[in-house]
């Protein structure tokens, strides 16, 4: 079906995107998977060709443009190409970390930040969950006590994207903690601050590219000035940038969903079984096109929700439920790949087999799929 989201600025920058994902990324994914994580150079690289910069305002260097489709445009090529594991940091610096240092900053801290975010000399993360809470995050522990012009912070978090190459990592801190989430407040801890330990990187089922680590506070001390927002305003900070966050997810999904779909529909008119291809067996035309009516459909409600998103609509409901269909979207598209594919789809040499592994996260961070139907009835039916 013909998709009316982009213009030719976004084609255009498509093609920016691609060439940068075919040079900068697909020949090095099979062995960043093996490090474990990708070399801060690729944020270097990234940088230079204005793939972060899109959003901040030209006097901190970039292009000073609010357009989610341009952030859709690097979701789409990034799940085409199979690179999830590498996307994810990426994406996460420019979807997730970056609203939050351009709507909740002062000038003094723009200034000082900005510039490297855009370059991508200064890598990012957003750090809430720790080992004992995820879901219910107004029982996080983290504290930042204040003490003259600094807060003092202790705790840990755990799962945190970007946990090693993060230099600037938005913290989730109590500064009242006898509070839940009125006492919740945002800090900027930065790379080499006293106290300021990283973790293991931790080792997952997919997304091995991706540096997913534990990080430790131990009296840091944080200067007043890395206050993100207002003091037990916390909350409703993370609350709202989680649309944004949640599309984003609910982007790769849609998209991953379609390129498991094109890797099979390839796949099953080669292969061949009782003398003919498996496309031309009815139970492999119904499924497929099942999925590709399901991506179909789902995409129109993403471009909807990127649409509404621009205008500043995109409700908290409305992200939820874009977050949870299409993730589960994804999940099941994958694991259909992965059949069509017979024993292929188990080996790592074939695109669909990483892309299944790298899917089944989707569906937990950002918020459960149990999580975002919580936001959905919520907003349906009260408490
Ligand atoms: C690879 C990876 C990357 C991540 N990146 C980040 C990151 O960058 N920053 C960050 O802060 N966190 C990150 N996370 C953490 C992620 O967001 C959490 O794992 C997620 O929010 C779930 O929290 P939890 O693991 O504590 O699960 P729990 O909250 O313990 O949930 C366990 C189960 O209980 C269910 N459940 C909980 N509460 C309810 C309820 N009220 N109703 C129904 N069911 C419920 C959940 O849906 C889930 O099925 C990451 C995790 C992974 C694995």
């Amino acid at each position: 079906m013909r998709r009316t989201l982009y213009e030719a600025e976004h084609e255009d920058y498509r093609g920016v995107v691609r060439t940068f994902v075919e040079k900068e990324i697909s020949p090095h994914i099979a062995a960043w998977n093996e490090a474990g994580i990708v070399p801060r150079e690729l944020y270097a690289a990234a940088g230079a060709q204005g793939l972060f910069g899109i959003a901040i305002p030209e006097q901190y260097g970039g292009a000073g443009v609010e357009d989610f489709r341009f952030n859709n445009v690097v979701l789409e090529e990034m799940a085409a190409a199979g690179v999830a594991s590498a996307a994810l940091g990426l994406t996460l610096h420019t979807d997730i970390c970056l609203p939050y240092f351009l709507t909740l900053t002062t000038d003094e801290q723009k200034e000082r930040w900005l510039p490297g975010i855009a370059s991508g000399e200064l890598i990012t993360a957003v750090a809430m969950t720790e080992p004992a809470i995820g879901s219910d995050l107004a029982s996080m522990r983290t504290t930042a006590l204040r003490d003259g012009d600094d807060y003092v912070v202790n705790g840990s978090k755990t799962f945190i994207t970007n946990g090693i190459n993060a230099d600037l990592v938005i913290t989730a801190v109590k500064t009242d903690p006898s509070e839940r989430h009125r006492g919740m407040s945002l800090v900027v801890l930065e790379r080499g601050m006293p106290g300021f330990e990283r973790g293991r990187n931790l080792d997952k089922l997919g997304q091995h590219a991706q540096d997913t680590a534990e990080l430790f506070f131990s009296d840091v001390r944080v200067p007043a000035t890395n206050l993100l927002g207002e003091v037990g305003q916390g909350f409703r900070h993370l609350t709202a940038n989680l649309p944004q966050e949640r599309l984003s997810i609910a982007g790769y999904g849609v998209a991953a969903a379609r390129a498991a779909l094109d890797w099979t529909v390839s796949y099953v008119q080669e292969r061949t079984a009782f003398g003919a291809p498996i496309a031309a067996l009815q139970n492999t035309r119904f499924r497929l096109a099942e999925l590709s009516t399901e991506v179909d459909v789902a995409q129109a409600y993403l471009d909807a929700c990127v649409l509404a998103l621009n205008a500043g609509e995109l409700t908290a409901a409305d992200a939820a439920k874009a977050k949870w269909w299409c993730t589960e979207l994804q999940g099941r598209a994958t694991d259909l790949g992965v059949q069509l594919h017979g024993g292929y789809g188990y080996m790592s040499e074939y695109p669909i087999g990483q892309a299944w592994a790298d899917a089944r996260i989707t569906r937990i961070y950002g918020g459960t799929t149990e999580i975002m139907k919580e936001v959905v009835g919520r907003d349906l039916l009260g408490r």
